[in-house]
């Protein structure tokens, strides 16, 4: 078997290759260790909890409508970290820059990143950066790994049945903004990427109530994140199509791209499983944020398993796991 692009794309295929890449003996601290496949790993420390996480970006283009790769660089980190309940508090960054790239734009990712740790009350405290011939890769690859600590561990499997399903805010935007600018759609100037880092909504929905789950609906959009989600909780999740929130633009470049919105990656949102008892607190409490302006109940967890669609004309069908991100390299 070689590798293909689709061993990248988040979805049923890359799970192939993590059968490969997930086979250490040596890969569990004490706590949530890499068997586990969630967000992040969570390692017991002296009474605390240490989140511990590490993402690598390849987003093309670099610079793209609403963001670029040095602020995804940090927001999918500090993502991971917060789905987890974890406080980010610093992170690492690899740089890997192909020989000739411009040093503006290096400059212009830095201060994005900047930026970025800014909002997220995290800093960059090491790093390293390499070199590379002309033509042996695509300008700049960045990788970041981060620490958080965590006063409560959420799971991505806590799901239970009469548990309320959130989301923070419209789907679809990240994938459907890199495919539409990519592909030159005017459109595609209304599109911009959610990308942002969103500890803060996370800690006021932590503080106002209890989540049974959580996850960011990040490589092969919320179609992968909810199927990982119920199955990992041997529950099933029954949406309701009417209440999914996506943005109009979204949706109708989605159709001219021939691509499913819940399919491609979102950058700055979150879904949470929560007892129905605190959907009302959680819901005014992601609202007040700005990321989290509109945040919507989308479903229900009941007994039993896969994860149902109620469509807005009445029918039903399944939500099924992507094989893959339809949309390569966007991350
Ligand atoms: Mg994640």
């Amino acid at each position: 078997m070689k590798v293909t692009l689709m061993h990248g794309a988040g979805g049923e295929v890359m799970g192939e290759l993590l059968q490969v890449l997930t086979k250490f003996s040596h890969n569990n601290a004490g706590g949530i260790g890499l068997e586990a496949l969630d967000d992040g790993a969570v390692i017991p420390f002296h009474g605390t909890n240490l989140v511990f996480t590490t993402d690598s970006h390849v987003v093309r283009p670099i610079f793209f409508p609403g963001g670029d790769i040095g602020r995804i660089a940090v927001c999918g980190t500090v993502n991971d970290l917060a789905v987890m309940g974890g406080r980010p508090i610093a992170l690492s960054c690899g740089m890997i820059i192909e020989e000739g790239f411009d040093v503006g734009d290096l400059a212009r990712i830095v201060a994005s990143m900047d930026e970025a740790l800014g909002e997220a009350g995290a800093n960059l405290v090491t790093g390293d950066t390499k070199v590379m011939e002309k033509g042996a890769l695509d300008g700049i690859v960045i990788n970041t790994a981060g620490i958080g600590v965590a006063e409560t561990v959420v799971r991505d499997n806590g799901l239970m049945p009469g548990d309320a399903i959130i989301v923070s805010g419209t789907l679809g935007d990240h994938g459907i903004a890199i495919m539409a600018h990519r592909e030159g759609f005017d459109l595609g100037e209304q599109i911009r990427s959610d990308v942002a880092p969103i500890w803060g909504m996370v800690e006021n929905a932590l503080k106002a109530g209890r989540i049974h789950a959580m996850k960011d609906p990040t490589r092969g959009g919320f179609a992968s994140a909810i199927n990982d989600m119920a199955k990992k909780s041997g529950v099933c999740v029954r949406v309701k199509e009417e209440q999914l929130p996506i943005k109009k633009s979204v949706r109708s470049a989605s159709g001219m791209l021939g691509i499913d919105p819940l399919e491609v990656a979102n950058e700055g949102k979150v879904i949470m499983g929560v007892p129905p008892g605190d959907v009302d607190v959680i819901l005014t409490a992601l609202r007040c944020h700005k990321y989290g302006r509109e945040a919507a109940v989308v479903g229900t967890v009941t007994q039993g398993a896969h994860v149902i669609m109620e469509t807005s004309i009445g029918g039903e069908r399944f939500i099924e796991p992507p094989m893959g991100d339809p949309v390569p390299r966007v991350c």
